[in-house]
């Protein structure tokens, strides 16, 4: 089987990209291994960018009931005085993103990709092994026997584990944060304003996204033995630990939904792109979420590369690895922000002393008030900037 663009991996991802090139005459293979999911718990701080991507996507539609706006960031550090405020007037724009649950996303991805004529979509199927040529062909594992597929670009998206990044024996940076998050919802007695918190502190995160019907989307980062010790309290007991970290910032919490742990790691890839090869999403670079980056960043990546594709079939002519090298080299300004601040943030309880609590307190009343800075750093964290 021969296809212009095969797209190994259909999460949130390789979904979205092959989605974004629906309206092109180009035979594309979507192959996933795993069949759609309706329970992914994890609740998406999306930029204000992303969810443009997403409504370009004709997705939002499906998507607007359940998005709930965010108009103001704040980061604060337990200990410290001061606070980061960004807010959606200071770049003038209506809001600074969505809060959406991942599972409406993915469904209705999944419910835009049946419709579309010029995807062949190969789920549940696993793709076993890459052979470089003058073509790419790729091993697939299907419920009716083993498939061959070529085409000379594949893109891989399959995730941290990426099966084709391991084919290639591409190395990778892995930062083993030694931490977990737990990841919940919160019930509040009052409403959150719309506002999205961070609270640092000596033993990780707590973020705290506005949901609709006063509630927030909770991230709990602590190292495993911790949050394994805080799992195995009751709902009341986490909820009276929860206040007393946080706060009252959000008023009075009265009871959380059922919580889930992720294990938190970054997996960099050494190297993104191998002849007509290109690792995107997780594949090429998974970010712990304290900064609500990874998927934000990965969409930039998405709405980047379709583009470079669909001005080059629209002109007629080959989509070769150059190309992508060149769609890849324009990304590299965000996605070397996205690391950084996702990475930095991390790190930030490991070196808590009260040195890094002064100069924090500083660095904060000095960004929250340094107009140009401030606005800097918004765009920069909405995927606005350039
Ligand atoms: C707790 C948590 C909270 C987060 N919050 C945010 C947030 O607020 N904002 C944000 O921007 N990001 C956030 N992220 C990051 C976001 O989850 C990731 O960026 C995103 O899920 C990456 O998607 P992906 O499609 O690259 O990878 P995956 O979701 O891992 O998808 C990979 C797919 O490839 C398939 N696959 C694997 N191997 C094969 C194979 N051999 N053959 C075929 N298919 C294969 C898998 O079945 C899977 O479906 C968060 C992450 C976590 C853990």
């Amino acid at each position: 089987m021969h296809y212009d663009l095969i797209i190994v991996g259909g999460g949130l991802v390789g979904a979205s990209l092959a989605l974004s090139l629906r309206s092109l005459k180009w035979r594309i293979a979507l192959i996933e291994a795993t069949s759609a999911r309706s329970d992914d718990p994890r609740l998406f701080g999306l930029t204000a960018s992303s969810c443009q991507f997403l409504k370009n996507l004709n997705l939002w539609q499906q998507l607007a009931d359940y998005a709930t706006p965010i108009h103001q960031v704040h980061v604060s550090y337990q200990g410290c005085f001061g606070a980061i405020r960004l807010h959606h007037t200071d770049v003038h724009v209506p809001q600074l993103g969505y809060v959406i649950p991942a599972r409406y996303i993915e469904a209705a991805l999944h419910a835009e990709l049946i419709l579309k004529s010029n995807v062949d979509y190969y789920c549940k199927a696993t793709v076993q092994a890459l052979q470089q040529a003058n073509l790419i062909a790729l091993t697939v594992q299907t419920d009716v026997g083993e498939k061959l597929l070529q085409s000379p670009i594949v893109i891989a998206a399959d995730g941290a584990e990426s099966t084709i990044r391991k084919q290639l024996n591409i190395e990778t940076e892995i930062i083993d944060y030694q931490q977990s998050a737990i990841v919940t919802q919160t019930f509040l007695q009052r409403s959150h304003h719309y506002i999205a918190y961070e609270r640092l502190n000596a033993r990780g995160a707590i973020a705290m996204l506005p949901l609709l019907d006063n509630k927030c989307a909770t991230i709990f980062t602590a190292d495993h033995a911790t949050i394994t010790q805080f799992m195995a309290l009751s709902d009341e007991a986490f909820v009276a630990l929860l206040q007393k970290e946080f706060g009252y910032r959000l008023g009075r919490f009265e009871k959380i939904a059922k919580r889930y742990v992720f294990p938190l790691k970054m997996v960099q890839a050494k190297e993104n792109i191998r002849q007509g090869v290109l690792l995107l999403g997780n594949a090429a670079h998974a970010l712990h979420p304290i900064a609500a980056q990874g998927f934000n960043l990965a969409l930039y990546e998405v709405a980047i590369l379709s583009d470079a594709i669909r001005s080059k079939v629209i002109a007629g002519q080959l989509f070769s690895q150059i190309d992508l090298e060149k769609a890849m080299h324009y990304t590299h300004r965000q996605r070397s922000f996205s690391i950084f601040t996702s990475h930095q943030l991390a790190q930030l309880s490991k070196y808590h002393s009260p040195l890094l609590n002064m100069c924090l307190s500083l660095g904060m009343v000095g960004l929250d008030n340094i107009k140009p800075m401030k606005e800097f750093f918004i765009h920069k964290m909405i995927g606005m900037a350039s």
